[in-house]
């Protein structure tokens, strides 16, 4: 059986970027190691749509969140947490590590933080440093309104730090034009990548501030990755055959154009939604994002076996929810490199194992929804 990779992190890997990992180890200070790293950084501006240096760090996603973090607030200093699920819930782990003051802003799974609230917050909290959220909340499938977190924040001096991690490459989302002042992706979700490189980018308003602020980090200091990559180069040892592949998945970016890209993903997730409207089935997220669908397990089904059968029987990997939400929702995701044709797979792929397990379901019911929604947006 083939193997298909549904889940949201890791995602598929094209083949070109997998052959460039295949070739041999080569030296991570070489000319050619350098020129690869400014190409990445270049291709990266490109992505994050900003004109700062973009810095890429040989770690996971959170490793970038640590960074953000640990540069941008001394102990003590004031955060507002806008969380809206798991991955909120990750920011306010490294806040806690750091000391932070946090101030939260939650709201239940499958909700967004509205503008509103985060004005209402930076209101009652005006000696915030700077405020954490999220642009995809992997975890519910909601997507947070960063346009108008960004107008709301640059009117005060709190930064707006961003974990990009699931949504930057996959929703449109402009840091420059948005005021975002830390955004932070890894490269294992919309960039097309395994896990292994973390990618930050930092304001001249957020530059300030990581400039008056005292070190207390070592690996994660930006000030030495912004010295080092003057140079096109990486304080430590960089993961460089990721770099590499990178770049090739990067290229691929760059040839489909990012405007394009983001109106793929809004068009496969609204064909999505339509699938599972018409399956009978509940889009979890009140306010869905473009990376990945999550669904609310019916009930009468088992959500854990359900995604087992799927895997075992056609081959199709989703994700469970995490944590409390276990069993309570499927999330499929179609970011990256990840087609219509393979997204209704996975959607006719779902309807099979929903009627064998006695769901009530007219077999294509989804498949066509899919097709009509499809065929009907651009
Ligand atoms: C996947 C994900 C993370 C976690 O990143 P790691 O690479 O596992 O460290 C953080 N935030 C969001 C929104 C994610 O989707």
């Amino acid at each position: 059986m083939k193997p298909r990779l549904f889940t949201p992190g890791p995602t598929p890997v094209p083949e070109e970027t997998l052959l460039e990992l295949a070739k041999p180890v080569t030296y991570h200070r070489s000319a050619e190691a350098k020129a690869i790293l400014a190409e990445v950084s270049e291709d990266l501006k490109y992505v994050f749509q900003t004109s700062q240096p973009v810095y890429t760090l040989t770690c996971s996603g959170t490793g970038g969140m640590e960074a953000a973090v640990s540069n941008a607030l001394a102990v003590g200093e004031k955060a507002i947490l806008c969380t809206a699920g798991r991955w909120g819930e990750r920011w306010r782990g490294v806040l806690k590590a750091f000391s932070a003051d946090i101030v939260a802003v939650e709201v239940p799974y499958g909700k967004a933080v509205t503008p509103e609230m985060l004005e209402t917050a930076l209101k009652a909290n005006p000696d915030a440093k700077a405020v954490f959220t999220t642009l995809s909340e992997t975890s519910t499938g909601v997507g947070h309104d960063l346009e108008a977190f960004g107008k709301i924040v640059a009117g005060t001096d709190a930064l707006l730090a961003v974990d990009g991690i699931s949504g930057l490459g996959a929703m449109e989302c402009r840091t420059d034009a948005w005021n975002l002042d830390l955004v932070v992706t890894g490269s294992q979700k919309a960039l097309m990548m395994p896990p292994g490189l973390a990618f930050i980018c930092a304001s001249a308003k957020a530059w300030k501030k990581i400039d008056a602020t005292p070190v207390r980090n070592f690996y994660f200091d930006l000030r030495r990755y912004r010295k080092s990559l003057l140079e096109s180069d990486t304080p430590f040892t960089p993961g460089n055959t990721l770099i590499k592949a990178q770049r090739a998945s990067l290229k691929r970016i760059r040839a489909e154009g990012i405007e394009n890209l983001w109106a793929r993903h809004t068009r496969i997730a609204g064909a999505t939604r339509a699938a599972v409207e018409a399956m009978g089935l509940k889009v979890f997220a009140e306010r869905p994002n473009s990376a990945l669908t999550v669904i609310a397990v019916p009930a009468g089904i088992d959500g854990s076996s359900t995604l087992k059968a799927l895997e075992k029987k056609y081959g199709y990997k989703l994700a469970d929810g995490q944590d409390a939400m276990k069993g309570q929702i499927w999330r499929l995701s179609h970011m990256g490199y990840t087609d219509a044709f393979e997204v209704l797979g996975a959607v006719s792929a779902l309807e099979l194992v929903l009627i064998e397990s006695g769901f009530k379901l007219e077999p294509g019911a989804g498949v066509s929804a899919f097709q009509k929604a499809y065929a009907t947006s651009k």
